[in-house]
């Protein structure tokens, strides 16, 4: 078991570099009680927390390292409307919920955007995400991204963009051409978790931080147990994600981590940003295994990609990703890499999230499947209707069935990491 002077800071990333606060918030000791405990203090956790204060419950959150520690303080920062699975949940329900579903598809980004303005959160938030086709099959695929927000009356700016526009507004002749939707984006995403940790805290909000949680002693007021104290609630919401390991009778083999790895570069010169992305939009493609950038705020390249299922890290992130991005960007050859690290995504069979209960007032939400900005913040809402006791959202994701992987997670990730060779290979082909 970890002690209390062995504490875990951030992983050696841009983000943690570029900090605007460096979260110093006290270790849970001794008995504390709130209306709900949450456990983890990544987007989900930190974003549910901050619904629940917003609607007047007491809540505490204990995080086993800092906040935003986990994939939201590492991740490539791309704000993508949609949870993954949402198709699998309007099989299921049939098309009298679809327009439910598309307002839920675009809500995480709606309170992303409300948040950082009424908090004044600053976190280099970007308007402008651009899907790139690798070929000329992938196209074909933009005119449906037209058509559904046509159908909808989508308020907000997109675009199809041919050959030559992309070629000439992301200086490379990769693409065969792209979709921009102008209400997704990109966001520091640990300056964003810490901002929006910060608006919980000043409204009440109990934060614990370097505070493994041991386990939970289950009852009508279940107790969240570390080494040092415990939090007694009416309900606990578990969002620990692909680093959790609590409540292995129910949990185990459900979401597997997998790595994703990201480099930075220098800042760039700014006939470089001129040349390579002048609109300072996200970018990624429409490959299965997806390569992403963007620029940061200090416009820095942050090349990400490769994602490993196999449960091991590579042991050169940048020897994994330089290729990559050279194979993009060959005039970018000189540039010197400032920072390479990884995180895990939580990866869950069907892809659609993992949301349920225990024993009634033990909440879990967990395994987003590498698109988790935007659709934790939807989460994180749903979690909270859930817990104030609205269940209609919630009952979408808990209904649907998952698949617990019998054997040890070692296991499981073997399978998913030749799942994923075959993507690879069809990516290829
Ligand atoms: C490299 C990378 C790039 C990505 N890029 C994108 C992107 O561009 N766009 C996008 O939409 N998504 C992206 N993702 C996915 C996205 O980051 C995640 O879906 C999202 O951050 C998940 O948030 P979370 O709060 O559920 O989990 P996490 O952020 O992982 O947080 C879980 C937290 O729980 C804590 N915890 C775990 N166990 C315990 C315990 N026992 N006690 C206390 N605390 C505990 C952990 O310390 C951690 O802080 C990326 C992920 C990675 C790793």
């Amino acid at each position: 078991m970890r002690k209390n002077d062995q504490k875990q800071e951030h992983t050696n990333s841009y983000y943690a570099a570029s900090v605007n606060e460096v979260t110093d918030y006290p270790a849970l000791e001794g008995a504390k009680s709130a209306d709900i405990c949450v456990v983890g203090g990544g987007f989900t956790g930190v974003s549910t927390a901050l619904t629940l204060a917003e609607r007047g419950f007491s809540v505490a959150l204990v995080e086993a390292n800092r906040i935003g520690w986990g994939a939201t303080g590492r991740n490539g920062g791309q704000i993508i409307n949609g949870i993954s699975g949402l198709s699998k949940i309007q099989k299921k329900h049939g098309d009298g919920i679809a327009d439910m579903l598309w307002d839920l598809k675009w809500r995480g980004n709606d309170i992303i955007y409300d948040r950082v303005e009424k908090y004044a959160i600053q976190c280099d938030i970007k308007s402008g995400y651009l899907e790139v086709a690798t070929s000329p099959k992938q196209v074909a695929w933009l005119d449906e991204y037209v058509e559904e927000r046509e159908k909808h009356n989508f308020p907000h700016r997109y675009e199809i963009w041919d050959r030559e526009k992309t070629r000439t507004n992301l200086g490379t002749d990769a693409y065969h051409g792209g979709f921009i939707c102008y209400r997704d984006g990109h966001v520091h995403p640990l300056n964003l978790c810490i901002g929006e940790a910060r608006a919980a805290h000043n409204l009440g909000v109990q934060i614990f931080e370097q505070s493994p949680v041991t386990g939970i002693e289950h009852g009508a007021r279940p107790r969240v147990k570390t080494a040092t104290g415990y939090v007694e609630a009416d309900s606990v919401v578990l969002a620990g994600n692909a680093y959790s390991l609590l409540e292995p009778k129910y949990l185990s083999n459900l979401v597997f981590p997998a790595g994703s790895y990201i480099i930075g570069t220098e800042p760039l010169a700014d006939d470089v940003v001129n040349e390579i992305n002048p609109m300072d939009v996200a970018v990624c493609d429409l490959n299965n295994v997806v390569d992403y950038y963007r620029l940061s705020g200090d416009k820095r390249l942050l090349y990400g990609g490769a994602c490993n299922y196999s449960g091991r890290d590579p042991s050169s992130i940048k020897s994994f990703i330089l290729p990559r991005m050279l194979k993009i960007y060959p005039q970018l050859k000189d540039v010197r890499i400032d920072f390479e690290w990884g995180g895990k995504i939580g990866v869950v069979l069907n892809r659609i999230p993992a949301v349920g209960r225990i024993n009634k007032n033990v909440y879990y939400c967990q395994g987003f499947s590498g698109h988790g900005v935007s659709a934790t913040h939807v989460l994180g809402e749903v979690m909270a209707d859930a817990v104030g006791g609205t269940m209609d959202r919630y009952d979408l994701f808990a209904d649907m069935k998952h698949f617990r992987l019998p054997g040890s997670q070692w296991v499981g990730n073997q399978i998913i990491a030749l799942g994923m060779l075959f993507y690879k290979l069809k990516d290829k082909l």
